[in-house]
C-alpha cells in the first residue's frame, strides 16, 4: 500500500515512521527545502516534547471526541517510542520532558534515521497545491503529480508560517468537503490597552496574571511576566492568550488583571508598605520605592494610582493612598485589545472539524482513505509539551489505522 504524508512536521514524521514499521511504501511530501523545521525551533531550541502531567484538561477545542487518540499512543507508549529510538528523557521540575541532550536536533536526527532506515521517501521542496480522489487513488498535485492509496494530511495550522504551516492545508481539507473551525491563534502576546507601554517595555517580573471576561475569571497563571512596547508577554501570558484571544473572537470585551505581588495579600502589603515609608518617610515618593519595585516602573505605578505629585514626601501618605498605590500592585487592569500575528503564535486554535472524522482512527469520514494528523485538526494544548504530544499520538493513530486499512483493533 503506497501512503503519502502531506507535511513533514512532528505529526508527519510519526505517522509515516509507524506506516512504515506496519509494512506500506511511504512517502513525505513537504513544502521547505527539509522536513521538521519547527520541531528545532520549539522549546526554545530544546524541544519539550511532552509532559509528565499529561491530562485532557491540558487540551482544548474538540479533545473529548479525540480522547482515544491520546490514550491509544499515550504519555508512557510516548516515552517509549522516543527512548527506542536513542532519546533519554531529561524531566525538568514542572514535569517537562526534554532529550537529555537538551537539543531539539536530537529529536529530528532520531526520527530521521528511523525514517531513513524504513526507506520512507522525504520529497522535500514539494508544495501540494492539491488533493483528488478518483476511484481508489489519490493524486497529490505540487511540484509533480504523484499518487497514492491512501493520505495523511499533516500540515499543522496557521501558527508561524515561516515555518511552514499556512494554513493550506485548511483548504486540501475543504476540497474534500470537511469544514474548518475558524483557526485562532494560541499561545501568543497580548496587545493591551494602556498608556505607559513604551516606558514599561522590558520590565520582567515574577507575577500571576488573570484573564477575566466580564466578571468571570477565564483563565489565571503565574510565572515570569514582560511588559513590552505593545502590550505583555512571557510563559503565564502565552498560557492564558488561548482562551483570552477566544473571547476577543467571540466579540466580548476580555481584560487582564496583573498582581505583582501574588506572594502577598494586600494587608501584608499594606503592613510592608507602611513600614517601608515610616523608614524612608523623608524621601519623595518616587525615590521611597526605589529597591521594592522596578525603577523605571515606579512613575507609571504612581501616575496609574492617580498621583500627580511623585515629590510628595512618602512619610505623608495616609492608609487610603497606599491602598491606591497597594490597589495597582495587586489588580492592575487592562482590556485587551487583541494579540500578536500568526507569525508569532507558537499554536493553533481551531481547525478540521472531528465530528466529521472517526475519533479512533482519524480517518476522514467524507473521504475513504484520507487521514488527519497534528495541529491541522480542532485539538490545541498548553504550554509544556502538549502540543507536541499531540501531534505525536495523532500522528502514531493516522499512520497506525491508515496502513492496516482504518480496521480498529
Ligand atoms: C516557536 C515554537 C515553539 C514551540 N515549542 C513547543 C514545545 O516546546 N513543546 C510543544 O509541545 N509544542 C511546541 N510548539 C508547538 C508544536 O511545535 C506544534 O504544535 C507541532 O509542531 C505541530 O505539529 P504538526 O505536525 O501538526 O505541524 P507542523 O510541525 O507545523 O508541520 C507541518 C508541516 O507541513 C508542511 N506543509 C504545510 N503545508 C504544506 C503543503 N501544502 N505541502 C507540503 N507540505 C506542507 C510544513 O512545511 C510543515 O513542515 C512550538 C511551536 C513553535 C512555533
Amino acid at each position: 500500500m503506497k501512503i503519502a504524508v502531506i507535511g513533514g512536521g512532528a505529526s508527519g514524521l510519526v505517522a509515516a515512521i509507524v506506516a512504515a514499521r506496519n509494512g506500506a511504501q511511504v512517502s513525505i511530501y513537504e513544502k521547505l527545502n527539509r522536513v521538521g523545521k519547527k520541531i528545532l525551533a520549539t522549546g526554545n531550541g530544546r524541544c519539550n516534547f511532552t509532559n509528565m502531567n499529561l491530562c485532557l484538561d491540558c487540551y482544548h477545542g474538540n479533545i473529548k471526541k479525540a480522547q482515544s487518540v491520546m490514550e491509544f499512543f499515550d504519555l508512557y507508549k510516548t516515552l517509549e517510542f522516543f527512548e527506542d529510538l536513542g532519546i533519554h528523557p531529561y524531566i525538568d521540575e514542572k514535569g517537562k520532558v526534554y532529550p537529555n541532550s537538551l537539543q531539539a536536533s536530537s529529536i529530528l536526527d532520531v526520527l530521521r534515521y528511523e525514517l531513513k532506515r524504513l526507506n520512507v521517501e522525504e520529497k522535500t521542496d514539494f508544495n501540494v497545491r492539491e488533493l483528488r480522489k478518483s476511484k481508489d487513488k489519490f493524486s497529490i498535485i505540487g511540484t509533480d503529480t504523484v499518487t497514492a492509496d491512501r493520505i495523511i494530511l499533516a500540515t499543522g495550522g496557521k501558527a508561524s508560517p515561516q515555518l511552514g504551516s499556512d494554513g493550506k492545508g485548511y483548504e486540501l481539507a475543504k476540497s474534500f468537503g470537511h469544514s474548518i473551525l475558524e483557526p485562532f491563534p494560541a499561545l501568543v502576546q497580548l496587545k493591551l490597552e494602556g498608556k505607559y507601554f513604551k516606558r514599561m517595555a522590558g520590565i520582567k517580573f515574577d507575577g500571576l496574571v488573570k484573564g477575566y471576561s466580564g466578571d468571570k475569571l477565564i483563565r489565571e497563571e503565574e510565572g515570569e511576566i514582560l511588559f513590552t512596547d505593545y502590550g505583555i508577554s512571557g510563559p503565564p501570558v502565552l498560557q492564558i492568550s488561548r482562551r483570552v484571544i477566544e473571547e476577543l473572537y467571540k466579540g466580548r470585551e476580555p481584560y487582564i488583571v496583573v498582581d505583582m505581588f501574588p506572594q502577598y495579600t494586600k494587608i501584608a502589603l499594606y503592613d510592608i508598605l507602611q513600614d517601608r515609608f515610616r523608614r524612608v518617610g523623608y524621601k519623595t515618593l518616587e525615590e521611597g520605592l526605589i529597591g521594592f519595585i522596578n525603577k523605571k516602573l515606579i512613575p507609571v505605578i504612581l501616575y496609574e494610582a492617580g498621583f500627580d505629585n511623585l515629590d510628595k514626601l512618602c512619610g505623608k501618605l495616609n492608609k487610603k493612598e497606599i491602598y491606591r498605590i497597594i490597589n495597582i500592585l495587586k489588580e492592575w487592569k487592562f482590556p485587551v485589545t487583541g494579540h500578536n500575528s500568526w507569525q508569532q503564535a507558537q499554536s493553533t486554535a481551531g481547525g478540521v472539524n472531528l465530528n466529521e472524522v472517526n475519533p479512533q482512527t482519524l480517518e476522514s469520514q467524507k473521504v475513504k482513505g484520507l487521514y488527519f494528523a497534528g495541529e491541522i485538526l480542532d485539538v490545541d494544548g498548553d504550554c509544556g509539551g502538549f502540543n507536541l504530544q499531540w501531534a505525536w499520538s495523532s500522528g502514531y493513530t493516522a499512520g497506525y489505522y491508515s496502513s492496516i486499512d482504518g480496521r480498529i483493533i
